[in-house]
């Protein structure tokens, strides 16, 4: 597993999302995978807090919140010593959560004992219980949440049960729970049946987390099957990927549900996507948005270089009078040879889709026959402005990043008008925010008047309004998150967007990919993931039911 998931990463929001762009992806994710977020990638961690909260509910009189927090991360302290010491020979670890925090105490063992009173989390009382997990079991229906303390739904004491027959026969279990240390050559004992890597063994536990994870969503959910189909969807796709013989990744799974297909540098496979059409069409909404934030926040990312250059600073016209060049990097990178209004740049675009003008039906066309192996597709302009922007090329930087948003445009242009229920479960959040959407509706009725310079010059104003209003948001709660001030007419350089630009938004797919791993429904060898003897039966069993 990727020591980076398992890293505790302290989330400085102060640094993050400068264009407010994540909040869109993040609610998109959040009703796509309820219950698995970027950093819940340990599966065992589910179970194991069931059983720790109920195991301290018994033991211990609970009267208050630091209580709970005391007695649940000594546990959680002799769970990750644990897991650390059944991993320590292997080659290829599991690193639980809390790794690099509990390596310290394994190393300070006395007189044969080691510490386990004390939090594996650095940042949260309650230890990756309170960090990464609560919000996440609340939402599978494992856990009431309360003041004092947080207790268990029924589904998750029947989890707890099912964990603790696996670790009943262990001392530690029978005798050294409430203790402040423990021996390491009971920890060791402990490890081998506590350790993360034992989930995918067959057992109980590991029946009763696969139903969890494969199960409809709570009801207070709005959408109702939608963790079960993504999850169901990325079994299918592995399972096509190594019928086509190539690596399953986050980008393989971001390619198909945007472009249905896949492709390996040399040949492009197309995707199956029978019965998984609904689940797909949505998370199609989230790769549209993603696209648009790449592009955004590169336009900011070419500005700030711009600005660095300047002690002196820059007026934000001046900046414009560098990037709008009449458009010509729009056309090179869209690959097309007008320097007209933008409605004609589309219909010069919708001619190779043998479409004349963009309307509904056009768009809808266009999003639907627009892929990987078309000589223009967001894909290909992507990696263009990846390429520029490590060499700072400022007008190629603008020229892709304006064209992946022509492209986000025709893509968009539909759901303003369609009142089907996936697309209105996007744009009634999305055109609260700046997104496709809300670009889209505000750029319909320019597109016969305005050039490729009207354009460059209004995709640099929402980045400059957009950039101020959430760094003046973020400044009412005591974070100064400006990338770059204004004072008078003159803009000047603070910090970049991101220490490393451009870094990706997480579709939690890494996530999922870890727990089905854990679960024994997926196996990697080489670099090709395939579907385990039981991951192929749940999707079989899955598409009988659905053709009954
Ligand atoms: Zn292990």
């Amino acid at each position: 597993m990727d020591p980076m998931w398992t890293r505790e990463v302290k989330l400085s929001q102060r640094k993050l999302d400068p264009l407010g762009l994540s909040r869109v992806s993040q609610w998109l994710t959040e009703e796509l995978l309820p219950g698995i977020t970027t950093v819940t990638s340990v599966a065992r961690n589910y179970s194991f807090y069931t059983w720790a909260i109920s195991n301290l509910l018994k033991m211990n009189k609970i009267t208050g919140r630091n209580q709970f927090a005391q007695e649940l991360t000594k546990r959680e302290a002799a769970f990750v010593i644990g897991s650390i010491l059944h991993e320590a020979s292997k080659t290829d670890r599991l690193n639980p959560h809390g790794y690099d925090k509990a390596i310290r105490f394994i190393k300070k063992v006395n007189d044969g004992k080691i510490q386990v009173a004390f939090n594996v989390s650095e940042s949260n009382p309650e230890g990756f219980y309170g960090l990464y997990y609560r919000t996440a079991m609340f939402k599978l229906g494992l856990t009431i949440r309360s003041r004092l303390f947080d207790d268990l739904a029924p589904l998750g004491r029947q989890l707890a049960a099912a964990f603790e027959s696996n670790i009943k026969d262990t001392d530690y279990f029978k005798y050294y729970i409430q203790d402040d240390e423990v021996d390491k050559t009971l920890l060791a004992k402990y490890g081998e049946r506590v350790c993360i890597c034992r989930l995918a063994d067959p057992s109980k536990e590991r029946e009763l987390l696969r139903n969890i994870m494969f199960s409809n969503n709570l009801q207070f959910l709005k959408l109702e099957r939608s963790r079960k189909e993504s999850l169901l969807l990325v079994l299918s796709l592995i399972k096509q990927s190594s019928d086509f013989g190539i690596e399953f990744t986050t980008d393989t799974f971001g390619d198909a549900i945007f472009f249905g297909q896949a492709t390996n540098g040399k040949s492009t496979f197309n995707f199956k996507f029978k019965s998984f059409e609904e689940i797909v069409a949505h998370w199609h909404l989230f790769q549209l948005h993603e696209y648009f934030t790449f592009a955004m926040e590169s336009l900011l990312h070419a500005l700030l270089n711009e600005l660095k250059k300047k002690d002196e600073g820059m007026s934000f016209d001046d900046f414009l009078s560098l990037v709008c060049n009449g458009g010509t990097s729009v056309s090179e990178a869209l690959k097309i040879s007008s320097i007209g209004t933008i409605k004609e740049t589309i219909s010069l675009l919708l001619k190779d889709y043998q479409l004349s003008e963009l309307n509904s039906d056009a768009s809808r066309k266009f999003d639907r026959l627009c892929n990987l192996e078309k000589e223009v597709s967001e894909k290909k302009l992507f990696s263009a402005l990846q390429k520029a922007i490590k060499s700072n090329n400022l007008q190629e930087t603008v020229g892709n990043a304006i064209g992946i948003l022509v492209l986000n445009y025709i893509r968009a242009y539909h759901l303003l008008n369609d009142v089907d229920t996936i697309t209105l479960w996007f744009t009634n959040r999305a055109l609260q925010e700046l997104s496709s959407v809300s670009f889209a509706q505000y750029i319909r009725s320019k597109t016969s008047m305005w050039t490729m310079n009207d354009l460059i010059r209004y995709c640099f104003k929402i980045v400059r309004d957009q950039h101020n209003s959430i760094a003046l948001d973020k400044l009412l709660y005591g974070n100064d998150t400006y990338r770059f001030e204004e004072k008078g007419n003159s803009l000047k350089f603070k910090i970049d967007i991101y220490p490393n630009y451009p870094s990706q938004r997480s579709s939690k797919i890494s996530s999922v990919l870890s727990i089905l791993e854990q679960l024994g429904l997926i196996e990697t060898s080489g670099n090709i993931k395939r579907l385990t003897h039981d991951g192929t039966k749940i999707l079989e069993d899955w598409l009988h039911e659905r053709v009954d």
